[in-house]
């Protein structure tokens, strides 16, 4: 499909080519991920500059773009609508924002649109600022990634015989790489690690939990944390190389 279009777009990475351009990669509303080319951003701007400032990642901007042939698309012009610049205040916060602009680029390919998952995004992006339950919210987002990305497992059903697992007793609930959950008949012993009802309870609520109430949610850090190791567990498993960014997040 070629022409001109005009989008938003969040910018996952931004690569310099030549003194005074970028080669950029959006995540953009209504085309997923397209690369594009922009000469001229890294020049001091002018009123009539196409780029008033060089692309960062992690904001979201106003695009105009045409499509070439390839996969190399020319940026003819961009506005800032929103920098998050607080993501970048503090490490913790900016690393877990990093994480996510690693696994929209790694999980999802050109041409594969998830509007849904992009404001989501901006959501998670919003309310990791105001610095309150920030695992929470990552947890959260990892929920957002499996549904998009067509990983999540079931927080219901035993994926092996389809039993409910809140019936399941506790010593028999068990989780299993890349499945999910399991009651004990359906798996061997080897590679499973053993789960509580409070743990399943607490992501299973999760997966569905309203952004604005996650901040304050109660739940118990030992448990936040055990999700954690669940949920990044599974998107690691589909990953040829898990992100870089995973290597730096301190739980
Ligand atoms: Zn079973």
């Amino acid at each position: 499909m070629k022409g001109s279009f005009r989008t938003r777009g969040l910018v996952l990475r931004t690569t310099d080519f030549s003194e005074t351009s970028q080669v950029v990669k959006v995540f953009a509303r209504g085309h997923g991920i397209v690369d594009l080319m922009a000469k001229g951003s890294r020049r001091p701007a002018k009123n009539s500059s196409s780029f008033h400032a060089p692309f960062d990642p992690g904001s979201w901007y106003d695009i105009n773009f045409r499509k070439k042939n390839g996969d190399l698309h020319l940026a003819t012009e961009a506005r800032l609508v929103e920098g998050f610049r607080h993501l970048r205040n503090e490490l913790p916060i900016w690393l877990d924002a990093t994480l996510a602009l690693d696994l929209l680029r790694t999980l999802f390919t050109p041409g594969d649109p998830h509007d849904d998952l992009l404001r989501e995004t901006l959501q998670y992006f919003k309310l990791l600022s105001s610095g309150v339950g920030r695992r929470r919210l990552r947890n959260r987002y990892l929920h957002s990634i499996l549904v998009a990305s067509g990983l999540q497992p079931s927080w219901e059903l035993c994926a092996g015989c389809d039993s409910p697992l809140s019936e399941v007793p506790a010593r028999d609930l068990v989780f299993q790489l890349p499945a999910g959950f399991f009651c004990s008949d359906c798996v061997d012993v080897s590679g499973r690690i053993s789960v509580d009802h409070a743990l399943l309870n607490y992501l299973r609520a999760d997966s569905t939990q309203e952004w604005g109430k996650v901040p304050s949610w109660q739940v118990p850090d030992a448990v936040v944390l055990r999700g954690w190791e669940v949920l990044s567990s599974l998107i690691s498993h589909h990953l040829e190389r898990p992100p870089r960014s995973l290597r730096y997040l301190r739980v």
